[in-house]
């Protein structure tokens, strides 16, 4: 299982940097792992955080950094060794995710949305021949995908999709406008969801692989965001796009189920990511408390300020075990819809909390951006919005217990 992704992701030489963390549950996963972990953490530290302020303040797309992940397979963690993946799991997924998002959440979403939003269903519904054209090169880092189910309309309720294809014989004819696509104007391919039967409303909804450039497809104006300003926003504006017959993936009113399923996944991507700005937090909090004297002594020593940290690392580690347990059970192919929820909405609520500490912890140090904690506090806020909103997990995770008891 660990053929091609142990010899990339390993080969990795590291530059030398300080170990500042101990994982304990990561102690009890088998080595591979933890190489995987290293390799990573490794990376982050010498590629990728140096440059994430420069990234977050010029909108800049960290594109040699992503092609530096594509040939660690860090951009297909989970697509097979056949098709040029690495072949690994989700709770690999889960901890290399986590340790280039502490580097970088641009960087973070990126990885994530290619591997859990573009090769994810492509690799779950696409035929062989789809898969050579739209995995195989997708996987090394320098191309990417983007997946395109919100509309301006509607985002939590996604079945109410107004996209629609219609059927023009030997191809289908796009029309609509898909909204907030994360990597829209890196991409060189979409999973695109629009309506082909209407009256079915939801079960109406197909998914369409659609490369770009293409003629009828316009980009809108990459948004200007709070946080992971590094990674593009864009609208994808359809009108009349043509597309080939063969591009819909799985069957016609399959695209709502596609769309939820790939969500459950995706969402153990973004805890991940949050986790990883989590820990960036923790990690500033605590190098500066060491540092910062107050009152005689570093503020490290103060019962308050220790009181703050005991209450960020419990989140952070119980957010961690509920991803990693969402991983495990996606890898061992059991339901983990409630539990890929469960992980996403603590650990974006973790992210939230940690980043906000951190900058309580800096006092005025944390409200400017010679410091990362401000920039953790903006790339925090997304992962409670995107791939379904707190509110939506919620619910989520309601209907998944009220299911269990029976009702
Ligand atoms: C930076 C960024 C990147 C994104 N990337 C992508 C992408 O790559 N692909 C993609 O398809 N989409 C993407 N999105 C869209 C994102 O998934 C949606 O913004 C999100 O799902 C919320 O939808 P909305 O913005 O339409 O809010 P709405 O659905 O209008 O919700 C507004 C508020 O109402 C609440 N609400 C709505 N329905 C309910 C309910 N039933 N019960 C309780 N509360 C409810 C919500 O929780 C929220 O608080 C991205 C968004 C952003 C900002």
């Amino acid at each position: 299982m660990f053929g091609a992704i142990s010899r990339s992701v390993l080969v990795f030489a590291p530059t030398a940097v300080r170990q500042s963390r101990c994982i304990a549950s990561l102690s009890a996963l088998p080595d591979t792992y933890q190489m995987l972990y290293k390799t990573c953490r490794d990376f982050a530290e010498g590629e990728l955080k140096p440059n994430a302020a420069k990234y977050d303040r010029d909108h800049l797309y960290p594109g040699e950094a992503i092609k530096k992940m594509g040939e660690l397979g860090l951009m297909s963690i989970a697509v097979p060794e056949e098709l040029g993946g690495a072949g690994l799991d989700y709770l690999a997924y889960a901890i290399a995710l986590e340790e280039v998002s502490r580097g970088c959440a641009s960087a973070g979403v990126i990885m994530s949305v290619n591997n859990s939003l573009y090769l994810g269903p492509v690799q779950g519904w696409g035929t062989d021949k789809q898969k050579q054209e739209y995995i195989t090169p997708f996987c090394g880092g320098d191309t990417i995908g983007c997946f395109a189910l919100s509309e301006p309309g509607n985002g939590s309720d996604a079945g109410a999709a107004s996209t629609t294809a219609k059927d023009g014989g030997d191809k289908w004819i796009l029309n609509g406008t898909k909204c907030w696509i994360t990597n829209g104007y890196e991409s060189k391919a979409s999973v695109v969801f629009a309506t082909t039967d209407k009256s079915l409303k939801h079960k109406g909804i197909s998914a369409f692989i659609v490369p770009k450039p293409i003629k009828g497809l316009e980009l809108g104006k990459k948004e200007d965001k709070l946080g992971i300003r590094g990674s593009s926003t864009c609208s994808l504006i359809f009108e009349d796009c043509n597309i080939p017959k063969e591009n819909i993936l799985g069957q016609p009113g399959l695209g709502f189920k596609i769309a939820m399923m790939t969500l459950d996944a995706g969402r153990i991507g973004i805890a991940s990511q949050a986790l990883g700005i989590a820990q960036a937090s923790l990690d500033v909090a605590v190098d500066y408390a060491s540092k910062r004297i107050a009152f005689g002594k570093p503020i490290m020593k103060l019962q308050a300020i220790q009181n703050k940290l005991a209450d960020m690392a419990m989140q952070l580690e119980s957010a961690r075990l509920l991803t990693w347990r969402a991983a495990w059970l996606k890898d061992n192919k059991k339901p983990y819809t409630k539990e890929a929820a469960m992980a996403k909405l603590a650990a974006s609520e973790a992210a939230t909390f940690l980043s906000h500490q951190c900058i309580q912890i800096l006092g005025g140090m944390g409200y400017v951006s010679d410091m990362p904690a401000e920039r953790h506090y903006r790339d925090a806020r997304i992962t409670e919005i995107y791939e379904g909103t707190s509110e939506i997990q919620r619910l989520v995770i309601a209907g998944q217990v009220i299911k269990e008891y029976g009702f």
